[in-house]
């Protein structure tokens, strides 16, 4: 009853309703971006796959005009899909959703998959990927799909702030019932104050005049990694390049 006669608990009362309110609204707006992204992932693929086909001159000789048109749109039609990946991903990540389907897997599968994906964009700088994996690398307990997305955000980045014709290193070694994983670039690098932001959400580097970024990359890896139980790390040096990095338990490393 004290609570009753007293204005400002009274108040409080109202912003407790408040934040309900906006906690409700707030959901409801990350389950309509997960819709959104899901139900634009496979218009967006199709226009990519008939790019592609054109690109292929599967469907006649192109003229140097028409090839150029093709590219930048298949080139569009990647950016695309990256931002509708990066969406679906953060609303899981909003919504504590993230499913991790953790099994064996082994590190040499998720760089490979992640530099199929991106071997197209860094052909197109004249970028080589070089990799430094040791053949007798334990398995990670990871799940393949997610951990292959934050090696795919690390390459996507590099190549981004690389010159063109230039190496990217990949690597990864054991160490203390761990993975380490690592993509390092000699690029632009990042400046020394920005670093301790760089895993926030929407944080990009300011003066990157970089119109396809969404600044949610690396703060959806870092959400993908921690959730598997690994930490995830960043060293830079502007003018110099940058050195992303991950690691992961190894399977069974507790049994
Ligand atoms: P975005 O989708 O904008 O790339 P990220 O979260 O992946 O968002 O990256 C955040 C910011 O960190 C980028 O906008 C960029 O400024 C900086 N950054 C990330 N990776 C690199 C890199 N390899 N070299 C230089 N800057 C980088």
């Amino acid at each position: 009853l004290d609570v009753m006669n007293n204005g400002e608990v009274a108040g409080q009362v109202i912003v407790l309703r408040n934040i309900t309110l906006f906690h409700e609204l707030n959901e409801a707006k990350t389950n309509f971006i997960a819709t959104v992204s899901h139900e634009l992932k496979t218009p967006i693929s199709s226009i990519k796959m008939s790019a592609r086909l054109l690109t292929d001159n599967r469907v006649g000789a192109l003229n140097t005009e028409q090839q150029e048109l093709t590219k930048s749109i298949t080139e569009d039609a990647d950016r695309l899909l990256n931002i509708t990946s990066e969406l679906l991903n953060m609303s899981q990540v909003e919504t504590g959703n993230i499913q991790l389907k953790l099994q064996p897997a082994s590190p040499a599968a998720i760089v490979e998959q992640a530099i199929q994906a991106v071997q197209f964009q860094a052909q197109q700088k004249n970028i080589v990927l070089r990799t430094n994996l040791p053949l007798d690398l334990p398995q990670v307990q990871a799940d393949l799909e997610k951990t292959s997305w934050v090696m795919i955000n690390f390459l996507t980045n590099a190549i981004r702030y690389s010159p063109d014709t230039s190496f990217i290193d990949i690597a990864a070694y054991p160490k203390d019932s761990k993975v380490f994983f690592t993509v390092t670039d000699y690029g632009k690098g990042i400046d020394e104050k920005y670093l301790p932001r760089i895993f926030d959400r929407y944080f990009k580097v300011p003066g990157t005049h970089e119109r396809n970024g969404t600044g949610l990359g690396l703060a959806i890896s870092k959400e993908f990694i921690e959730a598997q139980g690994g930490t995830i790390w960043v060293k830079s040096r502007i003018g110099e390049g940058s050195l992303f990095g991950f690691d992961l338990n190894t399977a069974h490393h507790d049994l």
